[in-house]
């Protein structure tokens, strides 16, 4: 329960499709701004389409959230004192509710068919005004309603929206007025008696003593029409927040033609949650515009929606593909090897089972890696030679090309197999700077050059031109593979390169 006098926030998703990352941004800010302000969050599923809404939807949507550490106090599954949190499931207190407003002359029900409302529509589009209803059936007397639906017509209930102007005062966007002659008088509830969404938020917006509505600029125009709607109710709208749209870096609303435009697509490319919030932020928002790496707790502690920018944010994904990889360098080994795990599996590198068996192992191989990748599907193109076969090892041909620029390649790498060998069965170190330092001197005593045993050794165990530090590769892969990498190198660069 959340203390009186309290901010209420809610993110109210319809379940029509996978959240949207716009979506995502609202339930974050709203979210921030219950946690500041230590009100509640309430989550509201909006599933009054009875067409395009879905289970499967909601059951993501939730998930989404969750794994984005977005927790809500209220909501479908963990109930409140406000409940049900489902619109399917608060029915009844709709039509009362609209039978209500009715009865006191701020609704009338409308007869006209589709075929009228078309005509009307495309008259006006030809005229250049702005399609609305004309009120024709406002005029009708109680004893002509009553005879259509004595004879079976069954009439939508309009809101009655009175003359004058509407006004509220945006979070973000300051005053913001209406004239209500813009206004269209919107349908209530529908002929199958099934209620709108302007009409079923302001009802759970009040009932659920929400304070405070950020939502996206989309909802802006909804916003007059849910305002009049709680005056005529006799109740205080919400504080409103119209955040800005999200823009592709075209400029143009976010499409599927800028990038992705649904959470799951960037959890599934293995884009760090934390990461994605982040990068959600600023989305319209700025801890102190110098510093865009920040966590959730950060923004937490400074988040103000009046500090939201009234301007269309871009959404730049070059941007957040290098702040992916930030996230990854910064995260620790043990955790990034788990978050990996799925994407090893799935890219078929390994089982579950098999990782599992080798946890230590892989948190150094994604130790040794992680500097270089910035998504976890990423991992499984950088280290994938770890699990390759020792011998036919495919080659990338720059790796070969390097390689084979040292004539003395195949003496050199048997020459060091050897010396490696010898290492090891004498116990000495077979990694990390130790093997580094030894190598070197190996390498001076030969009156070699680094590059003559590096680019040949590295095409040999990894198959690359590059990546992570060779001694780290050696010990990942032991001292029986890197000598059957070696020995299988030294034969393939013995003979000439297949064209
Ligand atoms: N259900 C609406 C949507 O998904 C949100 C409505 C609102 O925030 O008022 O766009």
């Amino acid at each position: 329960m959340s203390a009186p006098n309290k901010p209420r926030l809610r993110f109210a998703p319809s379940p029509t499709g996978q959240l949207h990352i716009g979506g995502a941004r609202t339930a974050l800010f709203n979210w921030a701004f219950a946690r500041r302000t230590g009100g509640a969050f309430v989550l509201r599923v909006e599933d009054t389409d009875p067409t395009r809404s879905k289970k499967e939807y909601e059951h993501a949507i939730l998930d989404g959230l969750t794994r984005m550490g977005i927790d809500w106090d209220e909501g479908p599954d963990v109930g409140g004192e406000y409940g049900p949190y489902r619109q399917t499931e608060r029915f009844d207190g709709y039509l009362g509710v609209a039978a209500a407003l009715f009865q006191a002359g701020y609704a009338y029900r409308c007869f006209c068919p589709s075929e009228r409302l078309e005509a009307l529509r495309e008259a006006q589009m030809a005229a250049k005004e702005n399609p609305r209803y004309d009120g024709c059936c406002k005029a009708l007397t109680k004893e002509e309603a009553q005879a259509k639906i004595s004879a079976g017509e069954e009439p939508v209930l309009r809101f009655d929206v009175p003359e004058g102007e509407t006004r509220f005062t945006d979070l973000i966007r300051g005053e913001v007025t209406f004239q209500n002659a813009e206004v269209d008088d919107w349908i209530m509830v529908r002929a199958d008696a099934t209620p709108t969404y302007n009409f079923v938020v302001v009802c759970d917006d009040s009932d659920m003593q929400i304070t405070h509505v950020l939502r996206g600029e989309e909802h802006l125009t909804n916003t007059p029409k849910q305002v009049l709607l709680f005056e005529a109710l006799g109740l205080d709208a919400p504080i409103y927040g119209h955040l800005p749209l999200m823009l592709g870096t075209d400029g143009k609303k976010l499409s599927k033609r800028t990038g992705d435009t649904a959470l799951i697509d960037y959890l599934d490319k293995g884009y760090p949650p934390e990461a994605i919030l982040n990068f959600l932020c600023l989305q319209g928002w700025a801890l102190d515009g110098e510093h865009d790496l920040f966590g959730v707790d950060e923004l937490i502690a400074n988040f103000e929606p009046t500090d939201v920018s009234k301007g269309g944010s871009i959404f730049d994904p070059e941007k957040f593909l290098w702040m992916a990889g930030e996230y990854v360098r910064r995260d620790t080994p043990e955790r990034l090897a788990e978050r990996c795990t799925p994407f090893l599996v799935a890219a078929g590198l390994a089982t579950l089972e098999q990782l599992d068996a080798r946890k230590d192992w892989l948190v150094r191989a994604v130790a040794a890696h992680q500097e270089r990748f910035r998504l976890y599907s990423e991992l499984p193109d950088w280290i994938g030679y770890l699990f390759a076969d020792d011998a036919g090892l495919v080659w990338d041909p720059k790796a070969e090309k390097g390689a084979r620029k040292h004539a003395a390649a195949p003496e050199t790498l048997a020459a060091f197999a050897t010396w490696l060998a010898a290492r090891g069965a004498a116990g000495e170190a077979l990694e990390g700077a130790d093997l580094a330092e030894a190598t070197k001197a190996w390498v001076a005593e030969r009156g070699l050059k680094i590059p003559g045993l590096f680019q040949p050794l590295r095409c040999a165990l990894t198959g690359a031109p590059g990546g992570a530090d060779l001694f780290e590769i050696i010990g990942l892969l032991g001292l029986d593979a890197t000598l059957a990498r070696i020995a299988d190198a030294a034969a393939r660069l013995g003979v000439p390169a297949a064209s």
